[in-house]
């Protein structure tokens, strides 16, 4: 571990769990950054009453701008014109893929102009084939659309998502604790990010059709409060998506301490299907779908092996490990292989839930 200059850290112990104010754990392992190799050391613990996994001791807030870095997350500016220019022999084409993503998006409620004969014929089988090209590469993951429509994403980045959104109808706000992703949203897309904590920003009471909670609910300080705040932003025939790690999935399991999804410290609390259920449900959300999807990131539990094997940062991330590699294939196979007979062992879970007033 490299040396580190005296820093002005200040830990807190999470004596509580906040999902069910129990006060007793049981330590599962110590991990510390292996993203970006900090010495402190945290442990990961699993609550004993409600299995919620989290981290103890943590930095506060306050301490917490050590652990993202600028060159963390999706914090980088874009062109915002790349994905509507095309050259000139490629324009019958854009046309001809305009007309199917219409085609397949009226399907899920938006409304880009009458479709012609063959979009309307078609459309079922566009719509099968081509689900994820017409919507950006989200699939289920972008709302079916809603007039009038407004859309919220915490942690919205450089605001990458919700200029779709915002290109096909919705009202977006986004909310974002970096300054960088406040400004590259507003320059690339002119889309308003409000800068802070969710607690902090003051939409009124019933503002959102829809919130979308990507890779966020896990760096949250208190996820039960977060998700009654989204609860009191959320109209009442609202959908709210939350995607986060699955600590019982099958990555987590066969990479153990070397998981890329634990990412301590940043990674507050580490969710299953079981216990993201009972946050979202003490939150008073019904659980309208959820699903887990594999992620293949053994190549980079190969990387915090060998770093800590070593005792250094490798130069190139994930790098191609010529005796390891065999082995990650592997991995990955089983992991899809597993998924297939227990579909609760993906590494992502994928859940929408809402106020429960939905037909
Ligand atoms: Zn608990």
């Amino acid at each position: 571990m490299k040396d580190h200059p005296e820093l002005d850290l200040i830990m807190e112990d999470v004596e509580v769990c906040p999902l069910c104010k129990g006060t007793k754990r049981t330590l599962l392992f110590n991990t510390y950054d292996r993203l970006y190799r900090f010495p402190e050391t945290f442990g990961a613990f699993s609550c004993d009453q409600c299995e919620l996994i989290r981290i103890s001791p943590r930095p506060t807030a306050k301490s917490m701008d050590r652990y993202y870095p600028d060159e963390y997350g999706a914090y980088v500016e874009i062109n915002a014109n790349e994905v509507n220019q095309y050259s000139s022999n490629e324009r019958v084409f854009s046309g001809l893929r305009d007309g199917i993503r219409n085609s397949v998006l009226s399907s899920l409620n938006y409304y880009e102009g009458e479709l012609k004969p063959w979009q309307k014929v078609l459309r079922p089988i566009f719509t099968k084939l081509f689900l994820n090209h017409a919507t950006y590469g989200y699939g289920d993951l972008f709302p079916s659309f809603v007039l009038g429509g407004k859309a919220l994403e915490v942690g919205c980045g450089n605001g990458n998502y919700l200029r779709y959104l915002k290109r096909h109808g919705w009202e977006v706000n986004g909310v974002d604790l970096s300054p960088h992703a406040v400004t590259a949203a507003k320059k690339n897309f002119d889309i308003e990010v409000f800068n802070g904590q969710l607690e902090e920003c003051s939409f009124p009471d019933e503002s959102f059709d829809y919130v979308h909670l990507s890779h966020v609910l896990e760096h949250f300080f208190d996820p039960l409060e977060s998700m009654r705040k989204i609860y009191r932003l959320l109209k009442k025939d609202g959908i709210v998506f939350i995607d986060v790690p699955n600590a019982d999935g099958t990555g987590a399991k066969l990479s153990a301490n070397y998981w890329y999804g634990w990412d301590a410290p940043r990674h507050l609390f580490t969710f299953t299907p079981r216990t993201l259920s009972l946050l979202v449900n003490e939150a008073g959300f019904k659980i309208s779908k959820l699903r887990t999807d594999v992620w293949n990131s053994f190549d980079w539990a190969e990387v915090f092996k060998q770093e800590e094997l070593h005792d250094k940062k490798l130069e190139n991330r994930p790098p191609e490990f010529k005796g390891a590699k065999l082995k990650i294939f592997a991995q990955g196979m089983l992991s899809l292989a597993i998924h297939k007979f227990k579909p609760e062992s993906g590494d992502f879970i994928r859940c929408w839930v809402t106020k429960g007033f939905l037909p």
